[in-house]
């Protein structure tokens, strides 16, 4: 096989970046990271080149854009215009419409509505009197989110029906936003798949996840699903990559109840927290599978090496050292300068037993 020596371009410069950078890396592919803190960041510090620019520095992008082949963002919040530009000297990924649908909750609920996946009732709430009239229709429980740049839980807030609606309303911080039904599910459940300029595909076996405080802190894989709802999940990651012409990863979280109904949560057109376990998992983690799909490489394989665990290190975990010498697990760390309570600072594989 004659692998070209190309340049990944990766906007964002967090760990999900360094991880990338690392395995296209072992690929003899070269990164260049471009984000307002380049240069001292988890992803900064390892790749072969940095900008430090803001991401609508357009003279900067133009540069940039000189220097790599392809370009990735390693987050969906990445100004859309941002890639638009880019998008005229390169391949972009994940895309210009699955970064677009991506960035916003209602976009990629009535996205997959239209394609026949099922999702928890929501409303888009724009002024105090939308909510009000959801709440009377939803009458129960449910989940007013921020429509955009909410994650891990930032950007929500849970809501009764005899709550004062208007100061919900007000605490969350933005006018767009999303009332969702509270679903009471019996796991959540993520599925994975690369997909290449040319339409092939890869599915990684799903996780399932555990979350606390909206953080996801561990990921179990292969999921225990039965085999019709592993077969609607990996369909529906399936029919949303092809219909917003994705290239790249495709993560989607869902809401399993009982044995026959999965619900869509959200996608995210990236490499995803719940499959850092494929990194020693799989024979081909999902970033290495990144790379290989933008160097325009044949797909490794995505088949487990038996069960796996994944557990999210946050700054509240870094106090316990014990944790991070224990001899049965991989332990990955991020580099990151600071510590704070939530932010994610490594995670550990293990092999475990089912
Ligand atoms: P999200 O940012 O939408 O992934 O939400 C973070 C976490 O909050 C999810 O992984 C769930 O554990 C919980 N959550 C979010 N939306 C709902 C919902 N509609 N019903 C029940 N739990 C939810």
């Amino acid at each position: 096989m004659n692998i070209p020596p190309i340049t990944i371009g990766i906007l964002g410069s967090g760990q999900l970046g360094r991880m990338l950078v690392i395995a296209a890396a072992q690929l003899g592919i070269k990164t260049h990271i471009f984000a307002p803190d380049a240069d001292s960041s988890p992803a900064g510090e390892l790749a072969s080149s940095t900008t430090t620019a803001a991401y609508d520095d357009f003279t900067s992008l133009d540069t940039f854009a000189t220097k790599i082949d392809v370009v990735t963002s390693e987050f969906e919040n990445v100004p859309s215009m941002t890639l638009a530009h880019l998008a005229q000297f390169c391949q972009v990924s994940p895309g210009t419409t699955a970064l677009h649908i991506a960035q916003h909750r209602v976009r990629e609920k009535e996205f997959a509505l239209r394609h026949g996946i099922l999702t928890p009732d929501f409303w888009h709430i724009s002024d105090s009197k939308s909510l009000h009239r959801a709440m009377a229709e939803l009458n129960g429980p449910g989940v007013l989110k921020t429509c955009q740049l909410g994650y891990d839980g930032k950007g929500q807030v849970w809501i009764e029906p005899s709550d004062d609606l208007d100061s919900s309303y007000a605490t969350l911080g933005s006018d767009d936003a999303i009332l969702e039904a509270a679903v009471h599910f019996d796991a959540e459940v993520s599925f994975l798949l690369a997909r290449a300029a040319d339409g092939r595909v890869a599915h990684f076996p799903a996780s399932l996840n555990t979350h606390k405080n909206g953080i996801l802190v561990r990921s179990v894989a292969p999921a225990p699903l039965s085999k019709s709802l592993l077969a609607y999940g990996h369909n529906a990651v399936e029919t949303l990559a092809e219909k917003m012409d994705l290239i790249g990863l495709l993560a989607m979280e869902t809401f399993v109840i009982g044995d026959s109904t999965l619900l869509f949560n959200e996608i995210a057109p990236r490499p995803h927290n719940s499959f850092h376990w494929t990194i020693e998992g799989c024979a081909t983690s999902q970033f290495t599978q990144l790379a290989r799909c933008l160097a325009g490489m044949p797909f490794g394989k995505t088949e487990s090496y038996g069960h796996w665990q994944m557990d999210n290190l946050l700054g509240e975990d870094m106090e316990e050292p014990h944790q991070l010498a224990s001899a049965e697990v991989h332990l990955h760390l991020y580099g990151k300068k600071s510590s704070k309570t939530g932010r994610k600072m490594g995670h550990t594989n293990k092999q475990i037993k089912r």
